[in-house]
């Protein structure tokens, strides 16, 4: 890994500088997502770049849908596969318009098993997480660690929308428990359009963890950016690699330093 280290190493002052791209993937059911998905999926691979997919497959459940054939495309494309967990309540996919969520602690983990389960029958066993909504709900960390997840991009370096009470911004990466790592995600796509997104700094490493949806690729906008992101990140010496590269230079980095 150490060999590894140093061909990231693309700052001036020996700063290793990661990017990731990850898309928080809930509609891969839907014909039109895919076909955008695996459009990008493809340039991403042709561009050398890996992306993270957090893949939440509860709509695709709900709809009585497979995608594990498209999973695994993804995964095979040399993408990263992780889970993406929104904790809804019993009636959520069940009752035509209603959503809503349920932080009941057996709520949240019997939505956390259902999504690994879909993912592990798929093949692809997840090793990073990210919950929607900001969540964090109690009992996490701890679920995760007994799961073999190695990383969480739940929190964020950023303010939280006024809707989501009792979140407050993440600093840095940090060890949450039992050899699971914190590395918060630091932009939405939105702050991204026209600018580079936010960074965090971890000693010598710099990264980038940027998030959207796999549905904002229907809109041409959204699309854009991410193309715009593809290009200016690697020409401005931001390496693009997945989530859970970034995870693992964090680690790393956290060990060195004690
Ligand atoms: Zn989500």
């Amino acid at each position: 890994m150490r060999q590894e280290r140093r061909f990231y190493k693309t700052g001036g002052l020996g700063v290793t500088r990661l990017a990731s791209l990850t898309l928080h993937a809930e509609k891969l059911h839907r014909d039109d997502v895919w076909a955008a998905v695996e459009r990008l999926a493809q340039r991403a691979a042709g561009l050398g770049a890996r992306l993270t997919f957090f893949v939440h497959p509860f709509w695709a459940l709900a709809a009585g849908a497979d995608i594990a054939t498209r999973v695994v495309r993804l995964a095979e494309l040399g993408h990263e596969i992780g889970q993406h967990t929104h904790y809804y309540d019993a009636r959520t996919g069940r009752v035509p318009g209603h959503k809503a969520g349920d932080l009941d602690p057996g709520n949240v983990v019997r939505r956390l098993e259902e999504d690994r389960a879909a993912l592990e029958r798929a093949g692809v066993p997840p090793r990073g997480f990210v919950s929607g909504a900001w969540a964090f709900p109690e009992g996490l960390a701890e679920w995760l660690a007994g799961h073999g997840f190695t990383y969480d991009c739940s929190l964020r370096t950023y303010a939280p929308p006024s809707n989501a009470s009792g979140m407050t911004p993440a600093a840095a990466p940090h060890f949450l428990r039992d050899g699971l790592l914190e590395v918060p995600t630091t932009a939405p796509l939105r702050r991204a359009i026209g600018l580079l997104p936010g960074s965090a700094r971890l000693g010598d490493l710099a990264y980038r963890l940027v998030y959207c949806h796999d549905d904002d690729l229907l809109d041409l906008r959204k699309r854009a950016a991410l193309g715009y992101l593809l290009a200016i990140l690697p020409f401005r010496g931001w390496r693009l690699v997945s989530a859970g590269e970034i995870a693992q230079c964090c680690r790393e980095e956290l060990m060195r330093h004690g």
